[in-house]
């Protein structure tokens, strides 16, 4: 079979003593969503991680979800992944974001019990009999010399396997490393430095060596935490109290809203620094990390220290700190809004300043965390690192920063490493259709320059990517290369075929001289008022998903159409394929900036070329000039040989 010309490599020739199809490095969300999808698709599976009992762990906020981010889940959900339904199974409180706003942004989000999810993430990953997992610390990559073959393109080393710090190789047909924030990693709080990913973990330093061997290039990015503190040390009267929804609604297509929600619901607080906070944190300044010159990489600036807080915003005299069970036994109180590396005194000096938190108890310290990552321009639209056959890369490794984009990312590695091992065609998403297409496509057009995170904003096609039609987009899609399950097929057909139902029934209707549908689309009309007039609309007994979808689908219908026109027009550059072997250096007419970015990033698309931030149109429309008589060259250099043959 000829390889598939949007595989990045030839299918590999698997070795004798190969032990599974895919190997997965990492048991964080990335790496338990590649090992399942991975599974899913009907390959063995190895996931080898430093410590079992942290498989599924949260780092860092026991939430799932949020702006940007539920709209992933629910897309994870929708193709057959894991995360939602783990949400689902432990959150303690669940909230539909931005209900005032439009559909299109609004997102869910849930605070989860820390330890139930681990458990949950760990069962649901042991229970799928393809998967072995390892308890084992990766030191290395097991790599073949100049074997891939494939046209010249796979000539160059190509992956076979990993190697345990004990000497055992492990074989495998593709590996995918989820290694997240654990590259080369170092702990910071105030003047302590100490090596290692996470508390109570190692920093994996020979892996990044080997990534860094193989000749890809590597960034340096940090992230931080906040202070946990002991619940019965915090002085919850008076602090304002902010409770989950009412009739909360789950994460997974699948979950039975009967019996949602699964676990007791809980409330979080706010409470807010002050100007005391402000003053301590000022006066100590030069001893965070960050402002010592101790840590070169850059942070997120969208959920930045409380140094940073200060320091940005210094006109600002409070900020919001949110106190957030992390579960339903434990007295372990995550303070959201202060993520610091400020020396462990002074964290608990300035916190002590903040109403209600005067008595705090420190269960553990703020720190940042700084560490490599590989620059994800390096990677194919499937997560495959285009020079090395083989390796494919999900995570924080490729430079992003969440559960929900590492998971994202993890399914779609895990597919696309199964899918190649397979020999098959590529799984692959685009911006519009699906947050997780948007994500790959920005990470593999550029660089991040802090940890990337999805915001509803990256995407242009957001009215069509919402969080409550995620099955309607992707589950046929899913199905059909073995991610989702026949049930989601069958739910989601159903689905379809109830919103169909109820639209025909509105257009039907005769209200006031116009049809239902045009009824419906008056500002302020809801369809349970037509429910309640008219009783044909009535004894459908639609289900609250389908009633949303009806509302959306007629409301919205003249946005979607013209957003849909739009991806129409643009369809063509997208499928306009940029030559391999293009020498952009060559090109005469590229401005400097574009082509010494073309060069470096190597965009497979017109399309993606448009999106590079410093290719201006005139450079889109050379380059399609130029692939138009690339082509032209082509086809007349191939037609003598097609005579020799006849
Ligand atoms: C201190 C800290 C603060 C954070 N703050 C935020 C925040 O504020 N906001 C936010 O959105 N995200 C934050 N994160 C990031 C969030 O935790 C990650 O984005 C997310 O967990 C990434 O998922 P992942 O699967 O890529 O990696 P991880 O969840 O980190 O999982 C990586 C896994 O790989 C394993 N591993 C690594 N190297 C090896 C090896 N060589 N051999 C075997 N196993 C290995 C680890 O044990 C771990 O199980 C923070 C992370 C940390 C550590």
């Amino acid at each position: 079979m000829a390889p598939d010309p949007r595989h990045p490599h030839p299918r590999p020739v698997l070795p004798g003593d190969w032990t599974a199809d895919v190997l997965v490095v990492g048991g964080g969300h990335a790496g338990v969503e590649a090992a399942l999808a991975a599974a899913r698709i009907g390959c063995s599976v190895a996931l080898v991680t430093f410590r079992l009992d942290l498989v599924g762990e949260m780092s860092c906020n026991p939430a799932i979800g949020g702006l940007g981010k539920g709209q992933i889940v629910r897309e994870i959900d929708a193709l057959g992944g894991a995360m939602g339904r783990l949400a689902d199974a432990t959150g303690i409180q669940f909230r539909m974001l931005n209900t005032a706003k439009g559909a299109a942004v609004r997102a869910p989000r849930c605070q989860s019990d820390r330890h139930l999810y681990r458990e949950a993430a760990t069962r649901t990953v042991a229970a799928v009999p393809a998967i072995r997992m390892i308890e084992a610390a990766v030191t290395g990559l097991v790599i073949a010399e100049g074997a891939a073959g494939g046209g010249g393109r796979g000539r160059g080393p190509s992956v076979r396997g990993v190697r345990l710090a004990d000497g055992t190789e492990l074989r495998a047909g593709a590996v995918i490393l989820t290694t997240g924030t654990f590259l080369r990693a170092v702990m910071h709080t105030g003047e302590s430095q100490v090596s290692g990913g996470r508390i109570g973990e190692a920093s994996a330093d020979g892996m990044s060596l080997d990534v860094a061997r193989l000749g890809l290039a590597l960034g340096r990015l940090k992230t931080g935490t906040p202070p946990r503190l002991a619940a019965e040390s915090i002085a919850w009267d008076g602090l304002e109290e902010q409770r989950g929804d009412e009739h909360p609604v789950p994460f997974s297509f699948a979950t039975d809203p009967a019996a949602f929600p699964a676990l007791a619901q809980i409330a979080c607080h706010v409470t807010y620094t002050n100007e005391r906070t402000h003053a301590i944190i000022r006066a100590n300044i030069h001893r965070a990390p960050m402002y010592a010159g101790r840590i070169e990489g850059v942070g997120p600036r969208y959920c930045p220290s409380v140094e940073d807080k200060v320091v940005r915003f210094a006109d600002k005299d409070r900020h919001q700190v949110f106190l957030e069970p992390e579960g339903l036994t434990t007295n372990v109180v995550y303070v959201n809004g202060v993520s610091t590396s400020l020396p462990a005194e002074v964290q608990e000096e300035f916190l002590r300043t903040v109403a209600g938190l005067e008595r705090a108890e420190f269960l553990r310290h703020g720190y940042a965390v700084e560490y490599d990552f590989v620059e994800p321009s390096q990677l194919a639209d499937t997560f495959a690192v285009r020079r090395v056959p083989g390796l494919f890369l999900a995570g924080q490794i490729n430079g992003t920063s969440g559960y929900e984009e590492a998971a994202g990312q993890g399914l779609i590695a895990g597919a696309n490493a199964a899918l190649w091992v397979k020999d098959e065609a590529p799984f692959v998403l685009a911006r519009h259709e699906a947050y997780i297409g948007v994500m790959v496509d920005d990470l593999i057009v550029s660089n991040p320059s802090e940890p990337y995170r999805m915001f509803s904003s990256r995407a242009e096609y957001r009215l069509l990517l919402r969080q409550d039609n995620a099955d309607r987009r992707l589950t046929r899609r899913a199905a059909a290369v073995g991610l989702a399950s026949q049930a989601a097929l069958e739910r989601v057909e159903a689905k379809e075929q109830a919103i169909a139902q109820a639209k025909v029934a509105l257009d039907k209707l005769r209200i006031e001289g116009k049809t239902g549908s045009e009824f419906l689309r008056r500002p302020g009309v809801a369809l349970a008022d037509l429910e309640s007039r008219v009783p044909e609309l009535a004894s459908l007994a639609l289900s609250p998903e389908v009633r949303e979808g009806v509302e959306i689908d007629v409301k919205y219908a003249g946005y979607v159409k013209r957003q849909e026109e739009s991806i129409e027009r643009l369809r063509s550059q997208e499928a306009t394929e940029l030559p391999d072997d293009l020498d952009y250096a060559a090109l005469s007419g590229l401005g400097t900036e574009a082509r010494e970015k073309l060069t470096r990033l190597r965009p497979r698309t017109l399309g993606a070329a448009a999106r590079i931030d410093g290719v201006r149109p005139p450079d889109v429309a050379l380059l399609a000039v130029h692939v138009a008589r690339h082509l032209r060259t082509k086809t007349a250099a191939r037609k003598p040989s097609m005579r020799t043959q006849a």
